[in-house]
């Protein structure tokens, strides 16, 4: 028998969202019948300046990419006002939280999380065999954190706002509160993968990468393209630092690790603020018609700052068999029995398919 790594032994194999060719596959649904609701991508596509460019530059997939991203790293810099060493570029910003495990923990390492998160933050950590510590809240509380941080001095602490899966966001001022008493030894990750929505809704929520860098030089503040800016599928997103921690993880960057098209895409994708501005001002308004739909029901859920609502099923509902029967006919959400929760997570699809979802949950009441 050959022996891997005694510490994958703990880690469970990630389950993303399912897709839609796997619904069409086991239920013989017609791929137009099937919404996907699972993976808080955007509903609206992406803009039509990326499908362009991607049809315009086809041919052009069997050069390598530019893997000094020149123009990616340019164009990112202006929008968040930092230098280019102070980017790095992930296949989606779950490679940037590889590296920041890869570079950063080992085996006496520990970090720190909230209950419920991100599921990335804790297997990256688990590769590594570091060990994780976790609040006890569904939200996050910064001063549970803060007692947890001080107890254990941890390696890295994650902070997810808004937060994946539950879709609370930590008000600016309490963050920089929670940030001034960690010391600059300690890696704070912030990951921002749903601020363009944060933002919109509350000002009070929305992190500046500029801003919370300069102040905190022990901060990185990550963001993803896969999300409002509808490239899921392209893979790209980024962290933000001072060059004293991006550059030990450009030393574990694989290179051309962004394919050529996507970068195009990400490129074309931030000259578009108009689509992303739209999708964000629409989501908000299907948003509100979740919310007097589960108060008419009588479900609870949590109030969200980000593209996805997070419901808590009453007594006589059970998660896994409510996201079955919705599978079952088309409507794929995601169940959150993994997380210790009988919720499941909804991504705010388009006005029709919000009503057919709507619709089709009354049938189950
Ligand atoms: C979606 C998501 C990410 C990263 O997504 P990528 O597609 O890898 O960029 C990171 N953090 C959270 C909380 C997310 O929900």
């Amino acid at each position: 028998m050959i022996k891997f790594n005694e510490h994958l032994e703990n880690i469970e194999i990630y389950e993303a969202g399912k897709p839609i060719e796997l619904v069409v596959r086991d239920f013989g649904l017609n791929p137009k019948d099937v919404i996907k609701m699972a993976s808080n991508e955007n509903p609206f596509g992406m803009s039509p300046l990326v499908s362009q460019a991607i049809a315009t530059n086809s041919s052009k997939g069997y050069l390598y990419p530019d893997d000094s991203m020149f123009q990616l790293k340019q164009d990112l810099a202006k929008r968040f006002n930092v230098n280019e060493k102070e980017l790095i570029i992930g296949s989606g910003s779950d490679q940037v939280l590889e590296f920041i495990a890869r570079a950063k923990l080992n085996t006496n390492s520990v970090v720190l999380m909230n209950k419920i998160t991100f599921a990335m933050y804790g297997i990256y950590a688990k590769q590594t065999g570091a060990s994780i510590i976790k609040t006890d809240s569904i939200n996050h509380d910064l001063s549970q954190f803060l007692n947890l941080y001080i107890e254990h001095k941890p390696d890295i602490i994650y902070i997810c706002t808004p937060n994946n899966p539950t879709g609370d966001a930590i008000h600016r001022d309490d963050l920089y509160k929670f940030l001034d008493q960690i010391d600059d030894k300690t890696l704070v990750v912030v990951d921002g993968a749903y601020m363009e929505y944060a933002k919109y809704i509350n000002p009070n929520f929305a992190i500046e990468p500029k801003n919370i860098i300069d102040k905190y030089p022990n901060v990185i503040y990550l963001g993803t393209f896969s999300k409002a800016y509808g490239l899921g599928g392209m893979r790209i997103g980024y962290g933000i630092a001072k060059k004293e921690i991006i550059r030990p993880l450009l030393k574990v960057r694989p290179p051309f690790n962004i394919g050529s098209l996507s970068m195009l895409s990400a490129i074309e994708a931030l000259k578009d603020e108009e689509f992303v501005n739209k999708s964000i001002m629409v989501n908000f308004i299907e948003m509100t018609r979740y919310e007097n739909f589960l108060r008419e029901i009588g479900w609870s859920y949590i109030k969200s700052a980000t593209n996805f609502i997070t419901i808590s099923l009453p007594d006589g509902y059970n998660s896994a068999t409510i996201s079955d029967k919705l599978l079952k006919v088309g409507i794929i959400v995601r169940d959150l029995k993994g997380y210790g929760l009988n919720a499941i997570r909804i991504t705010i699809g388009k006005k029709e398919e919000n009503s057919r979802l709507f619709a089709t949950i009354r049938e189950f009441l």
